[in-house]
């Protein structure tokens, strides 16, 4: 029989463990996605990126004789009607560590296994499968650099070869148009104009990788921390939708460092960042929805408010926050730099609940990834673990001063008719009522005041 290759946020024909054995089945094969209640609830740019990745990996799998079949409902459903129509005996698909997935898929697999159905789970998302890294007294990782120690010597595998031919079903199954599903709608105006930012599909991010190898990493230790250069990969994004595997750029990373880079240690330590957040989310599922250190429930976290909204809006009065808030609704990403200085300010400036920062990135980011921007919120708020002390507040103007001395980033997004600042006005809803002409607005909060305001929350805490 048939084996339906559920595809999840995994879009490539490169190292992908799942599609690999299914292809070496010799057995016919469907790809299908299915769009799913846990799909459905992400944010705007998730969304819309994910038509994106669809539409480009249908495209990669056309070329290789292959049809990808979209179809809409609650996954179980979904897949056993798919095999009541194709006689398919088994579903292949790669793990999905993310909580809400995960869930799912254990039902899924009970299930089809009850119906007699072979169901069967790949690695793929990560470099480390999370159980696979334990600490010297056998429990999971809390703290960022034993993990990197326990797993820097590591080989995570070669990567596996391409998939080049499957063997198609006897008659494709129906599949729904992808344009119906409208999953750029609810980017409203912002779509058009992310979309010259987003950089869509396997072949691009191997260009992806291949240019940062030639240009960046060399230099990336010194660069990384500058948003307004180009000195970082830019790879989460194809990283979020599985259109490279980290496994790959692991490898990549590990020859220019074998070959000298002076960089790509750096760029490693970098990358296994992103599979510690998963091993964090893997072993405490609640990390995007809970403190992690349920001490900081009794901070007295403001929920959303009015001057949240001017954070979204990039309407602070704090220019590097201002221009990073802008960064971020129309290219889809941040730099990471400015991600860290826009939730400090958030959550201290402006003592908000750090879950309101991580709701609006995860509407906002193109490269949206549950465990990264979890670990991410909670590292910043301090609630989290290896957390950077609470008391250790970013200033904006020290930050600005330091990592754009030039002002070159504040100004590409804020100064009047700048590239940035005019794909803002562009993108951003007509609902917010924004006046290009209209001078900066005045600061939210006074940094100092604003400082003195946290840090006395903050000593309540502990008192
Ligand atoms: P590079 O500097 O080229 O690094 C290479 C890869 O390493 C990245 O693609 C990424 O996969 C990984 N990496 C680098 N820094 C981090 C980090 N701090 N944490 C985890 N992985 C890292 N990253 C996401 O991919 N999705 C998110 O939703 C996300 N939300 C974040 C929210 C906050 C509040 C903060 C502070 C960080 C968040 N990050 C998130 C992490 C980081 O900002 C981005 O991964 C990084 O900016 C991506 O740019 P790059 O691909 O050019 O990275």
């Amino acid at each position: 029989g048939a084996i339906l290759l559920w595809l999840r946020r995994d879009f490539r024909l490169a190292d992908h463990p799942a599609l690999a054995a299914a292809a070496a089945s010799g057995r016919p094969v469907i790809p299908v996605f299915v769009l799913d209640p846990v799909a459905e609830v992400w944010g705007a740019a998730p969304r819309w990126r994910l038509g994106e990745a669809l539409a480009a990996f249908a495209a990669a799998l056309d070329r290789i004789g292959a049809r990808l079949v979209l179809r809409r409902g609650a996954a179980l459903d979904t897949l056993l009607a798919l095999i009541a129509e194709t006689g398919a005996t088994a579903v292949y698909w790669s793990r999905d560590l993310n909580p809400a997935a995960k869930a799912r898929d254990t039902a899924v697999k009970a299930a089809l296994k009850a119906a007699g159905v072979e169901a069967r789970s790949f690695p793929g998302q990560v470099l480390f499968d999370p159980w696979t890294v334990e600490t010297g007294q056998g429990g999971p990782y809390r703290v960022y650099t034993p993990f990197w120690k326990a797993v820097r010597g590591r080989d995570p595998g070669a990567p596996l070869p391409p998939v080049t031919a499957l063997r198609p079903p006897a008659t494709a199954p129906a599949s729904e148009a992808l344009a119906d599903w409208r999953l750029g709608a609810a980017m409203n105006r912002g779509a058009a104009v992310v979309a010259r930012h987003a950089q869509v599909g396997e072949a691009t991010a191997l260009a992806r990788l291949d240019r940062f190898l030639e240009t960046g990493i060399a230099g990336y230790a010194e660069r990384r921390d500058l948003p307004a250069e180009p000195g970082t990969s830019g790879l989460s994004e194809n990283l979020a939708w599985g259109e490279i595997s980290a496994r790959t750029i692991w490898h990549a990373g590990r020859r220019a460092m074998d070959a000298g880079a002076a960089g790509a240690e750096t760029f490693l330590k970098e990358l296994v960042w992103r599979d510690f957040a998963w091993h964090l989310m893997a072993h405490f599922p609640e990390l995007g929805s809970r403190n992690w250190r349920p001490e900081w429930d009794a901070f007295p976290w403001q929920g959303d408010s009015p001057a949240a909204e001017r954070w979204r809006r990039g309407q602070t009065g704090a220019p590097l926050v201002d221009a990073a808030m802008r960064e971020l609704f129309i290219t889809g990403t941040m730099h990471n730099r400015a991600r860290m200085i826009a939730a400090s300010y958030l959550t201290k400036h402006l003592l908000t609940d750090w879950r309101v920062g991580l709701a609006w990135f995860a509407e906002t980011l193109i490269d949206w990834d549950p465990a990264s921007n979890a670990m991410g919120w909670q590292w910043v708020a301090g609630s989290g673990p290896d957390a950077s002390p609470f008391f250790r507040i970013f200033n904006p103007e020290g930050q600005a001063a330091k990592f754009d001395p030039d002002g070159r980033y504040r100004q590409h997004y804020l100064a009047a008719g700048a590239p940035g600042a005019q794909a803002f006005f562009a993108a951003a809803p007509r609902s917010w009522n924004l006046d290009p002409a209209a001078p900066p607005p005045a600061p939210l909060v006074d940094l100092a005041e604003g400082r003195a305001r946290a840090l006395a929350a903050y000593q309540a805490l502990k008192g």
